[in-house]
């Protein structure tokens, strides 16, 4: 009972049923971007992916006698997935996907809408067909692709069940843009989100903090503030650039080409570009490697409250925002309010006295301790 299965997805489909249409990403230069760089892309057939929906399919089957043997009736509870991982460990994904509620589906890898639309159509239809559960299919793809598709296109593509598009639209100025090879321009950016909207489906952009280095994250900020306010997507999600290995990025880093914010200079950079942001989306942060995962809201009426959170943090005196920053990277805290638990707060300043006796300069130790993230 095997099929394949991509390196990644988002967060937010941690629980989604990933089925892969693609392998690998098409364009796969970008300098931030560590994902897929010694894999090349290529394209499955609509029967190699089937063939893997029917597997997941037989296995569901599986999952649901074993169910029904331990006495849970058509529910699957902790005890099938208990009965399941005991007898045949590699029904495990399928049980727990069907344990949270079987509704949703992410296609994987990075840019699904490379497949022709009408192939992908069949993929999804298909999943609707053999899972007629599923309530949202997502999948990751690129703005350069999503504008050469036709809304017509993307139109038939929700028609056949896809739900939601995930765009990675790290920044909207155009020199950020080309520097990091990012292969698609503000003004593309612009079209496809567009479109997609048009067409019906949810969109979620995503944007890099800290992208711009110091030389540009002024513009970084304004530039992406105003093509997010222009699309206005679903959901804004964002991420925290990590200079890590296997980034060509690292080179510029190590060259002194590229020098990268600190963290108290992104979360600056981030006010500045809620400040001129205006949508009726969601934003989110929901990634362990931003430093305020509490910058959360709903634009159209919690743009004043995220940006107080924000000024709540840059107003501490500089000796309790390092050991915020300490405290939230080795994961002791979550939160702001998490420094008021004296004991967790006394956790922190132990760490940080060892790191000085260590000879650790703090923001490297933070650095090093980012870049091992995934
Ligand atoms: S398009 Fe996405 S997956 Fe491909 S290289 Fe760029 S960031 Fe990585």
């Amino acid at each position: 009972m095997t099929f394949e299965q991509g390196p990644i997805r988002p967060p937010s489909e941690a629980e989604s049923l990933f089925i892969r249409v693609t392998r690998n990403c098409p364009w796969n230069k970008c300098l931030f971007c560590h994902v897929y760089k010694k894999q090349k892309y290529s394209r499955r057939t609509v029967e190699e992916i089937k063939e893997d929906i029917i597997a997941m399919h037989e296995a569901s089957l599986k999952v649901k006698a074993y169910a029904l043997k331990a006495g849970d009736g058509v529910n699957i509870t902790r005890d099938t997935l208990e009965y399941v991982y005991r007898r045949e460990p590699e029904l495990l994904q399928i049980a727990l996907w069907l344990y949270k509620g079987g509704k949703n589906v992410f296609l994987q890898d990075a840019d699904n809408l490379t497949m022709p639309a009408e192939k992908l159509a069949e993929v999804l239809s298909f999943i609707k067909e053999k899972f007629p559960t599923v309530e949202r299919i997502t999948t990751y793809t690129r703005s350069k692709t999503v504008s050469r598709r036709s809304v017509e296109e993307l139109k038939m593509l929700r028609e056949a069940g896809l739900s939601r598009v995930h765009i990675g639209l790290e920044s909207g100025y155009d020199p950020l843009l080309a520097y990091m090879c990012k292969g698609v321009s503000a003004a593309e950016h612009i079209e496809a989100g567009l479109k997609a909207k048009e067409a019906g489906l949810s969109l979620s952009e995503y944007v890099m903090l800290g992208l711009g280095g110091r030389a540009l994250w002024r513009e970084h900020a304004l530039e992406t503030a105003r093509v997010l306010s222009i699309i206005d997507p679903h959901f804004i999600r964002i991420r925290t650039l990590t200079i890590r290995q296997g980034i060509p990025l690292l080179e510029k880093v190590q060259t002194g080409e590229f020098q990268p914010l600190k963290d108290d200079e992104i979360v600056r950079e981030e006010r500045l570009l809620l400040d001129n942001l205006d949508g009726t989306g969601y934003y989110i942060s929901d990634h362990i490697l931003n430093l305020l995962e509490e910058v959360e809201g709903d634009l159209s009426h919690d743009k004043a409250a995220m940006i107080g959170v924000i000024d709540r943090y840059l107003d501490m005196p500089p000796e309790e925002r390092a050991n915020f920053r300490v405290g939230r990277r080795v994961g002791i805290y979550r939160y702001l309010d998490d420094m008021h638990d004296a004991r967790r707060y006394s956790q922190v300043e132990s760490l940080r006295k060892r790191l000085q006796q260590e000879g650790w300069d703090e923001d490297e130790f933070l650095d090093d301790f980012r870049g091992r993230y995934l």
